[in-house]
């Protein structure tokens, strides 16, 4: 039997999120998202049989590390302390950080505003690293999915909530729209890879494919599927 991206062997093992939206998600049982649109694609390209494997981002990385999956696809933010234990794909999206509040908040226009403040953010993010990071807050609080943090915000229980910008941007157009704005600039710019034990074998075919995709006007057609032109 041969179907696309099947070129026969063991198939790849594929970590992806089951709440990032709009890059990886699972709604009534299908994944779904641009990343999920992109693996497929790269694997087609490369070659490479796989099975996507949906659990959250806090799973992910002890997955890989164990060899439960053989790579995760999830908005995973190339840095310094995943490259001390991990390998990553080139980078095939570029966004940074943001800071939520709530509409009616006036106090807080940037992140010199958050002393004596409560941030909301994912647990094992790099968001929950920077937040940590700011000086006098009075807690970082971190969720296991993000989307309690953005309940919580609405709620008026966080004064402000640390993420994705897309991810935040996806959550201001369909739920949080009225209640909750973004505020100040980017925090801290950061890209997206493929995060996999060191020394994978399939990371060069990758890379390959990602770049082939870059060329042939198939990643262009899926940013715009899913983030508008
Ligand atoms: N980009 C962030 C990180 O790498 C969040 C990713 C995610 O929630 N899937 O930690």
């Amino acid at each position: 039997l041969l179907i696309a991206g099947c070129g026969g062997g063991k198939p790849v093992k594929v970590g992806i999120e089951s709440n990032f939206r709009p890059f990886t998600y699972t709604e009534n049982g299908e994944n779904k998202g641009f990343e999920v649109d992109l693996w497929k694609a790269i694997a087609q390209k490369a070659n490479l049989p796989y099975e996507l494997v949906p659990m959250t981002q806090g799973e992910l990385s002890k997955a890989v590390k164990s060899g439960q999956v053989d790579m995760a696809i999830a908005g995973m933010t190339v840095n310094k302390a995943r490259k001390d234990n991990f390998a990553f794909s080139d980078p095939y999206f570029q966004t940074g950080l943001v800071l939520l509040t709530a509409s009616d908040n006036e106090d807080i226009k940037s992140k010199d505003d958050l002393t004596g403040k409560v941030i909301g953010t994912k647990n094992g993010s790099t968001s929950y690293i920077y937040a940590g990071g700011i000086q006098g807050t009075k807690e970082v609080r971190g969720y296991p999915d993000i989307s309690d943090a953005y309940t919580d915000l609405k709620n008026k229980k966080l004064d402000a909530v640390i993420f994705d910008e897309r991810n935040v941007h996806h959550f201001l157009q369909n739920v949080g729209e009225g209640k909750v704005k973004m505020v100040g600039d980017v925090l801290n710019k950061e890209s997206y890879a493929i995060v996999t034990k060191k020394q994978n074998k399939h990371l060069g075919r990758i890379n390959g494919a990602i770049e082939a995709l870059g060329k042939d006007g198939t990643y262009e057609a899926l940013y715009v599927k899913w983030f508008g032109s």
